[in-house]
């Protein structure tokens, strides 16, 4: 891991593979994301995939500028949990993130808040990035409550832990309505929602050593990302079909370097 690149960098690019691939295409996107995004001198490029493939990432991107880790990790330490995969895992695995409350999970397997929130404290204290999804429903943005909802995931894990276990961390603002559907946020409502996060997060901390991230995530393309990654309080994005897509992929985490002034 090239750690020069990791700490200054000002934008992150987080690739969710979600429950795609097999080893043989993940190699293929794997050299080119090494080929096309190693060089990118203002952005993070981070890849979350299958536990399975794990040990594949590490071997293909060790020694590269590009990061890698799970979508999820059990909030146990280790026990009798079948299908379960601790945190300790995986580290061993190299992984410096973990996706978690990816509103997919937490809708299928019933997670609640406060079991993201457990998952949360487990990834920190193991040194892995929590990369935090939080968004709303079609539903709850129509009826105008998507702060209350949003603030609602952020209180949880503040309430238990305190604000300060947010340094460093990634938020991405998910709406539940944008993932998968080709219908992004708009800039004014991607912004306002981030100043949202940013302001709820960031007040109480003001010694905050490193600051948080807030991705947005949900349908972003190379065309959007233009647009979207201007908006103050964005700070890249976390993306799910198009980063499957070498070009699409590659677009998006130009538009995020180009985007740093
Ligand atoms: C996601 O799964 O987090 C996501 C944003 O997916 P997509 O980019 O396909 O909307």
């Amino acid at each position: 891991m090239n750690e020069a690149i990791k700490k200054t960098a000002k934008k992150f690019v987080i690739a969710n593979w979600k429950m795609h691939g097999s080893l043989e295409q993940n190699h293929a996107l794997l050299e080119s994301y090494v080929s096309t995004l190693d060089n990118l001198k203002d952005t993070q490029v981070v890849v979350c995939v299958p536990y399975p493939y794990l040990a594949q990432v590490q071997s293909l991107l060790q020694g590269s500028g590009i990061a890698w880790g799970a979508q999820n990790l059990a909030k146990n330490e280790n026990g009798p949990f079948t299908g379960e995969v601790s945190a300790q895992m995986l580290r061993d695995f190299g992984c410096e993130y973990v996706i978690l409350g990816h509103s997919e999970r937490a809708t299928a397997y019933c997670e609640s808040d406060g079991n993201i929130a457990e998952k949360f404290m487990v990834a920190m204290q193991h040194g892995i990035t929590p990369i935090l999804c939080v968004g709303e429903t079609l539903i709850e943005r129509e009826a105008g409550v998507m702060e209350l909802k949003v603030g609602k995931q952020l209180d949880t894990i503040i309430d238990l832990y305190g604000a300060d276990v947010f340094d460093g961390v990634v938020v991405s603002y998910e709406p539940i309505w944008a993932i998968g559907t080709g219908l992004a946020a708009t800039p004014e409502q991607a912004g306002a929602m981030h100043k949202f996060i940013f302001d709820k997060l960031s007040q109480p901390n003001e010694a905050q050593k490193k600051p948080v991230k807030i991705l947005y995530g949900g349908s972003v393309n190379p065309q959007n990302a233009v647009q979207l990654f201007e908006v103050e309080n964005i700070d890249g994005g976390l993306i799910g079909k198009c980063s499957l897509n070498p070009q699409e992929f590659e677009g998006i985490c130009q538009a995020a370097e180009s985007s740093v002034g």
